[in-house]
């Protein structure tokens, strides 16, 4: 990579979110929309609650003075009062049910006394413990927008609004090949030389967290015609195709060549970034390839900040970069070249979060993965970032 100019960690991310067009739409049944992308905004067609409701269980009264009422029928959550209100008399009502026409507050069960088909009841405010059609949403209204993200909460609201079936941004197929002649899978005892193929479980997983529906799951070995076969292969099968390893310059660094000769056009190789500077990003159509850094944690820091924004896009949904701010708990030692991502864990301070470094930050040193709730983004310098300085973090 010598000499070449390496892009920032930013370019590198307008450069891949440029070529990504949504993959549209398609029906999900409600239930299964959990973690989906809104494709279309929900619109409520009816006001929510659907009519004035009893905030409790007690008496539906027809006007606000203390007295005695006769006690007449009873509107219960699924089944309305038969009648409107009639003056001297109160309605048995529950939580949650239709309040008869007529009714100036409902009175607290709790507030009232009763006997002989009568209830006595205290005064009341207009309006007391009605919960109004449309306090919570009106017809009309649009209450989820297109692009967010399905969680329980937006799925019940979806239930709420009669949404069964819900327009979702397409999954994108993701295929992750792994390559090196030294990987086995993880059942495998380890013979000299050997280690075990993590990137292609913790790369598929990360993509599944995004999104994508992981369609190949691949090892290959360090051959430039097996190479090119695994890739035109995933090409053919995929939206977006990971490649970890041989995306260096190494005599057995196959994937560059491959790419090339499948059509693929590089759109960046190298960023200004620690841990991940070899990351390559190339396209074929609507194809987006991501060569990603053989060692572990560059293969996840580099999905990270720019395979899973794509994922995202391309699902509709913001790219969803996290961006947020800490302060650091220890120094931090600039890099003169490059920006570093440091994998911290996040702890509550006085004034905010505290950002810590996990452990040793090697670039091999998958466990500083483990407990990390953000990268940390220590730019390019000089010196120390100091204790208690406030830098841009970006949660994983
Ligand atoms: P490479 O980019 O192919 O030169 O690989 C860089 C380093 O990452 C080497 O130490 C590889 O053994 C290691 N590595 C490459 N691929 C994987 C993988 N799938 N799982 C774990 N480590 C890997
Ligand atoms: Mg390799």
């Amino acid at each position: 990579m010598g000499a070449r100019e390496l892009i920032s960690i930013d370019e590198a991310r307008e450069r891949v979110l440029a070529e990504v067009e949504s993959l549209g739409s398609e029906d999900v049944e409600l239930a299964a929309s959990l973690e989906r992308v809104l494709a279309a905004p929900a619109v409520a067609e009816e006001d929510l609650p659907p009519f004035d409701a009893s905030a409790m269980d007690g008496f539906a009264v027809p006007d606000g003075e203390a007295g005695t009422l006769r006690i007449e029928g009873e509107s219960r959550a699924g089944a309305p009062a038969a009648s409107a209100l009639a003056a001297g008399t109160a309605c048995r009502i529950s939580t949650g049910a239709v309040v008869p026409e007529g009714t100036h507050a409902v009175v607290p069960v709790e507030a009232t006394e009763e006997g002989d088909g009568q209830v006595a009841v205290p005064e009341s405010k207009a309006g007391a413990n009605i919960r109004r059609a449309g306090e919570d949403v009106h017809a009309g209204e649009t209450v989820i927008a297109a692009g967010t993200a399905i969680g329980a909460a937006e799925l019940a609201v979806l239930a709420s609004l009669g949404v069964a079936t819900v327009a979702c941004g397409k999954r994108p197929r993701l295929a992750m090949l792994a390559t090196g002649d030294e990987l086995v899978e993880p059942d495998a005892a380890l013979a000299p030389g050997q280690i075990r193929n993590s990137n292609a479980y913790g790369v598929a997983a990360q993509a599944r967290q995004a999104g994508a529906e992981v369609v190949e799951r691949s090892r290959v070995p360090d051959d430039a015609g097996a190479t090119r076969a695994a890739l035109a292969d995933a090409l053919d099968a995929a939206d977006v195709v990971c490649v970890s390893g041989g995306v260096s310059v190494g005599p057995h660094d196959h994937v560059k060549p491959a790419l090339s000769e499948l059509g693929v056009e590089e759109r960046f190789w190298g960023v200004r970034l620690r841990p991940g500077k070899p990351t390559w990003f190339g396209t074929r159509g609507d194809t987006l390839a991501f060569g990603l850094p053989g060692n572990p944690v560059s293969a996840m820091v580099t999905f990270h900040l720019f395979a899973r924004p794509a994922i995202r896009a391309l699902q509709g949904a913001d790219p969803g970069l996290g961006a947020a701010h800490a302060r650091l708990a220890e120094p931090l030692r600039r890099n003169p070249k490059r920006d570093q991502m440091v994998r911290v864990k996040l702890e509550q301070g006085e004034d905010g979060w505290l950002a810590r470094p996990t452990k040793a930050q090697g670039s091999h040193v998958l466990t500083s993965m483990l407990g990390a709730g953000a990268l940390a983004r220590v730019p390019q310098g000089e010196g120390d970032v100091a204790t208690g300085e406030r830098i841009d973090i970006e949660l994983l």
